[in-house]
């Protein structure tokens, strides 16, 4: 029986680069759109008919900004190279300021029925602040041009502890996202990478984070509303409604197989994690992808790892069906000082954190690796 697997197309580029991010895109490289997607269609030809497609997730950068006909290519090539169950979830990350109708027909005639727009925050000032190119009003008509052409699954990525951002700022934002009706919420408080321009203004203190009280509040926040809308918290970030949350997402914490497409894409197949070039430029020369082949245990560590940013957390049936043996047998009693401590339980054969677990997470994941 052939393998079941996700498959993630990664679209490097954007129109201007936000002042946070550090994902491998770029601006002003659009003019290699053609050979970059040509690349692609190679590497998906390389990898083709090696497993059946339960997920697809465009990626980047920008997938929306690709010229439409090149996304058009890329989905056909897909479907060419792989097959698709019946029921694959198809999503495209967007960004509501370059999204073109013409795009919007490409996606939705291609398969796409699930966008995940870049929204972030409802002020003006905020948007600026972050460098994103697109206003509220934006956010509103890609969702209403999406459901008009049945794409019917939305996402809207939303940011939380940003500089200058107040609590009443952060419930507003909630609260226009949340009119909008969107299936599935993912919040992300700001992580200043190094090397940004966010992270080198904090550093010369031109600006400064909310505290870390405010950060909490405005987490609570965000599980208390999106709760009353009748979301489920299925991950630390992530909200969905029932039988809406992100099935890419959550099969990749499951550890299941997923295939990479294009820059600095990772993939995971047959044991082996890969990660593709990094630059744009390495990968149309077709520098080989970095490779590492995950040894037992730490394919154990993973799966505790990657679990655990589940509310679900572990199954040890799953645990059983990956790595041979239950996660009592291979984690033993380390498992009991989390539980004694009221930072995770058993429940229904799985092993997960408490809420007050998943605010020390890291904490809890030390003690279950330490040898
Ligand atoms: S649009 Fe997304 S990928 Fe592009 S620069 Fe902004 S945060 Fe990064």
């Amino acid at each position: 029986m052939m393998k079941h697997a996700g498959l993630y197309l990664h679209i490097p580029y954007c129109a201007k680069k936000c002042c946070y991010c550090d994902f491998p895109s770029w601006a002003g490289r659009l003019g290699t759109a053609r050979p970059y997607t040509a690349r692609m269609l190679e590497e998906m030809r390389e990898k083709a008919g090696s497993r059946v497609i339960d997920t697809l997730y465009i990626g980047g950068g920008t997938p929306s900004m690709l010229p439409p006909a090149l996304m058009e290519e890329l989905l056909t090539g897909a479907r060419r190279c792989f097959e698709f169950s019946p029921d694959a979830e198809c999503s495209s990350e967007a960004n509501p300021g370059a999204i073109s109708d013409r795009m919007l027909n490409v996606m939705a005639g291609g398969g796409i029925n699930r966008l995940s727009l870049g929204a972030q925050a409802c002020q003006e000032r905020l948007l600026s602040m972050l460098g994103r190119i697109h206003t509220w009003a934006d956010v509103e008509q890609a969702v209403q041009n999406a459901r008009a052409r049945g794409i019917g699954n939305i996402n809207l990525d939303l940011m939380f502890s940003l500089p200058g951002q107040t609590l009443a700022d952060w419930k507003e934002t909630l609260e226009a996202a949340l009119a909008l009706k969107p299936q599935h919420l993912s919040c992300y408080a700001l992580i200043p990478e190094e090397g940004t321009p966010m992270k080198d203004a904090l550093d010369r203190g031109e600006r400064k984070l909310p505290s870390d009280e405010l950060d909490r509040e405005m987490y609570e926040l965000c599980r208390k509303m999106t709760a009353e809308a009748g979301m489920v918290q299925y991950e630390i970030s992530n909200f969905a409604l029932p039988g809406y949350e992100c099935r890419h997402n959550t099969d990749c914490w499951k550890r299941r197989e997923y295939i990479g497409i294009g820059c600095s894409a990772c993939g995971f197949t047959d044991g082996v994690r890969y990660r593709n070039a990094d630059t744009l430029d390495g990968y149309l020369a077709g520098e080989a992808p970095q490779e590492e082949r995950i040894a037992p245990r730490d394919a154990m560590f993973e799966s505790v790892m990657l679990g655990l940013r589940m509310t679900e957390g572990v199954s040890d049936a799953l645990f059983r069906e990956d790595h041979g043996i239950s996660l009592r047998e291979a984690f033993k009693e380390k498992l009991d000082g989390p539980v004694r401590e009221g930072l995770a339980v058993w429940e229904d054969g799985h092993y997960r954190l408490t809420r007050r677990g998943m605010d020390v997470q890291n904490r809890v994941l030390v003690q279950l690796m330490d040898d």
